[in-house]
């Protein structure tokens, strides 16, 4: 497919050239949203309508949302100008026929309002409503004659959000509907289908024209929702066909190495030294993973399993499965914690059988470093695992066949790329790369940050596990809190408390932790008690004796900054204690939580919090004491929250540009756009169907303007 010289759009035009937009403006319309041409103006779409056919009375607006716009249809009663200086203002006394009075209060604007509202004329006046000295009032209200309203074509109107700076400089939400009125007029003719027929016909949705204009000015709810749903769809459907074809592209491009083999490092750790026999799940995962790597095809993967759900033997095994085909693997963890914490396990459970793991972290010592690369580069070395020293330049396998990325989520698309590419043979062959989190994130999101990976799924815990008991509890229990982290060390179990930290309040996290500490020691005295510490100010050493005090079970507590976050396992430890747990987001709640109930023993995790809690910090409170399960959680994240705040979205790599369909609510239309996308590429891979020309053409356009993630390269699949 030829490529297309970009044809001069009008939408591509500076807002600078509307009617109605000044230099001020346009550099208002820049600097706060973002807008600078034509089509983005058009694309800023109302976040809200309001149904201005309806018109309330006086009385009606007593209870009512105050964050809500109101239509009221009122005479005007007196008007007189109060206050003087800064305060002076216009006050407008109205009357509905009800006989209800309230105010309409003009700050600004008062000589070019003045004029316009004669008293006993009836109008209608259109704004926030708030209460003041008794009265309704309405600040600023948009004013029509009656007659106006009732000519309106459009019963809906949007409410375009704006900044302060603009609603000063006339571009409120009035302001917005008249500039999108203009525009509509001189780029009507101009906008151009992006779906083909075919697709429109089959899946019912209306043309791209009319769904942008019911966007803006929809006559009726009905009229907006099928605008809406077109929107949705062609939203996520082009963001699903990028994804789709970058998968197809690596599919077929990439060679992996072939790993047929069952040989005798995975047999020996099968048959002898596993201490558990694998849930269905891990199984099933470990198949998955076999089944992508004895092909010719690079395996891209991503595991998605809960806390707890046994990731790393999963991870492990196949990394057996590699060394017995004569490759190398290497295991990347987020933290030097956890990446010591790995390599102890492996160790452990390898002891003895001939494949040699080893260490690489950021304190590792230089005569250690020399091992080290002596090892990888004559082959010995079977599995390093390491934190991002891994992607040093200086490190160099002989034959790295198998990558691991563990808690990929707390890692940047740049190492995990550098990790992917440091392991390129010469030959340009990809190693096999598994992605594993255990933040699971919903479904939608999945499939469209990582929409270009295969998922994987361990959807069960393993056996004997008793559910973590969680309740919520405020600074007045924390004495009964004491006696209880007396009673389980009594019963010999071990308690973590985690304080929050974040970069802003650094310095205080750290006072309140210190100051947890010192609490903690005086309730429980050494040497009857022992506390260790493990924070982020610490060097390596310290944080490394702090741990292994806690993991020895020298220490009975462990109070600590959200460092051990992330995959620490002391499966003797059955109470997580969480200070401030309001500070937290879900998926971080659910993590730390996830520290605990390792063992057989019933655990308990406790949500410390103010007294006084907002609204959606007890939703979350209650959402954690509800619910066990990390996917219900995430969901119930993505919703509270909004998907651009779930952690791993801004760390994916995809600048999501979307406007009209929402994540968290929309599930079932992305399931519909990606089934439609895949029938489209299954019936015409390369997009060279003269039907396809349209999909083709937007997709060049994406790729121009540069929205929504990664470019296509266009030349791989024509
Ligand atoms: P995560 O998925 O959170 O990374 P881990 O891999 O750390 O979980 O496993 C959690 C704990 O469960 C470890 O102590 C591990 O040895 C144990 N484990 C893993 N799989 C099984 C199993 N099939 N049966 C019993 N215990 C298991
Ligand atoms: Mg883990």
């Amino acid at each position: 497919m030829p490529q297309q010289p970009p044809l001069p759009d009008i939408l591509d035009r500076p807002v600078r050239y509307l009617a109605g937009v000044s230099e001020r403006r346009a550099q208002l319309l820049a600097g706060e949203l973002g807008i600078t041409t034509y089509g983005e103006l058009l694309m800023h779409l109302p976040f809200r309508y309001i149904d201005r056919s309806r018109v309330y009375r006086v009385a009606d607006l007593r209870g009512e949302d105050s964050t809500q716009y109101f239509q009221i249809r009122a005479r005007v009663r007196d008007k007189s100008m109060l206050g003087a200086g800064a305060k002076a203002r216009l006050s407008v006394m109205v009357c509905d026929p009800s006989g209800e009075e309230m105010e309409m209060v003009w700050f600004r604007g008062v000589k070019f309002v003045t004029p316009k509202l004669e008293i006993g004329r009836e109008y209608t006046f259109f704004g926030k409503v708030s209460e003041f000295n008794g009265y309704f009032q309405m600040v600023h209200p948009d004013i029509e004659p009656p007659a106006v309203a009732e000519g309106r074509e459009s019963g809906m109107q949007g409410i375009y959000s704006s900044t302060e700076k603009l609603s000063a400089a006339g571009l409120g939400t009035s302001g917005f509907h008249r500039l999108m009125r203009t525009l509509w007029g001189l780029i009507e003719t101009s906008i151009r289908e992006t779906l083909p027929d075919y697709i429109l016909q089959a899946e019912g949705l209306s043309s791209r024209r009319t769904a942008l204009h019911d966007i803006h000015f929809p006559a009726t709810p009905e009229a907006l929702a099928e605008a809406r749903r077109r929107l949705k769809f062609e939203e996520l459907f082009f963001i699903q066909m990028k994804l789709l074809l970058s998968k197809q592209i690596r599919t077929r491009r990439s060679r992996g190495y072939p790993m047929p083999k069952v040989g005798d490092f995975f047999n020996d750790f099968y048959n002898h030294r596993l201490p558990f026999s694998l849930t269905g799940a891990q199984q099933r995962v470990i198949k998955e993973i076999r089944s992508d790597m004895v092909g010719g095809h690079q395996m891209n993967r991503l595991v998605q399993g809960d806390v707890g759900s046994g990731k790393t033997v999963v991870a492990l095994m196949c990394a057996l499965l590699a060394a017995d085909n004569g490759y190398q693997s290497a295991l990347m963890a987020p933290t030097e914690i956890l990446a010591t914490q790995h390599h102890a396990s492996i160790a452990r459970l390898t002891e003895g059988s001939g494949f040699r793991v080893e260490l690489l972290t950021g304190s590792t010592r230089k005569k250690k470093r020399e091992e080290i690369a002596a090892g990888l580069a004559d082959g010995s070395i079977h599995l390093l695992v390491g934190t991002h020293a891994l992607i040093e330049d200086t490190v160099r396998f002989a034959r790295l066949g198998f990558v691991v990325i563990d808690e990929q989520h707390r890692f940047g698309v740049m190492q995990r790329a550098a990790l992917r590419k440091s392991a390129f043979s010469a030959d340009g062959t990809e190693p096999h790369v598994l992605v594993m989190s255990a933040t699971p994130i919903p479904r939608t999101l999945a499939m469209t940050l990582y929409g270009e990976l295969d998922v994987s799924v361990i959807d069960e815990l393993p056996p004997g596990r008793k559910p973590i008991q969680t309740s919520h509890a405020r600074e007045s229990h924390r004495l009964r809190l004491f006696g209880f982290i007396k009673e389980q060390i009594a019963a010999g179990r071990q308690v973590y408390v985690v304080y929050p930290l974040i970069k802003e309040s650094e310095k205080l996290d750290i006072a309140n932790l210190e100051q947890g500490y010192a609490a903690m020691t005086q309730e429980l005295p050494p040497p009857q008690y022992v506390t260790a510490v493990v924070h982020g100010k610490m060097n390596a050493k310290e944080k490394e004796h702090g741990m292994q005090l806690f993991k020895t079970g020298q220490a009975h507590v462990l109070v600590s900054t959200t460092v051990i976050e992330v995959g620490v396992d002391v499966p003797n430890a059955t109470v997580m204690i969480i200070e401030s747990a309001q500070r937290f987001g879900l998926s971080q709640l659910h993590q730390l939580r996830g520290r605990v109930g390792r063992g057989g023993e019933q655990s308990y995790c406790v949500l410390m919090t103010d007294d006084r809690l907002g609204a959606d910090a007890k939703r979350r409170m209650d959402a954690m004491v509800a619910t066990n399960d990390g996917f219900e959680l995430a969901e119930l994240d993505m919703q509270l929250r909004g998907a651009g705040d779930i952690e791993g979205t801004a760390q994916s790599g995809q600048p999501l540009d979307i406007r009209v369909a929402n994540l968290a609510t929309d599930g079932p239309v992305l399931e519909w756009a990606r089934g439609v996308a895949e029938k489209v590429l299954g019936a015409d891979p390369a997009l060279a169907a003269p039907q396809n020309v349209l999909i083709l053409a937007r997709l060049h356009e994406m790729n121009r303007r540069r929205t929504a993630g990664a470019e296509i390269d266009f030349k791989q699949i024509s």
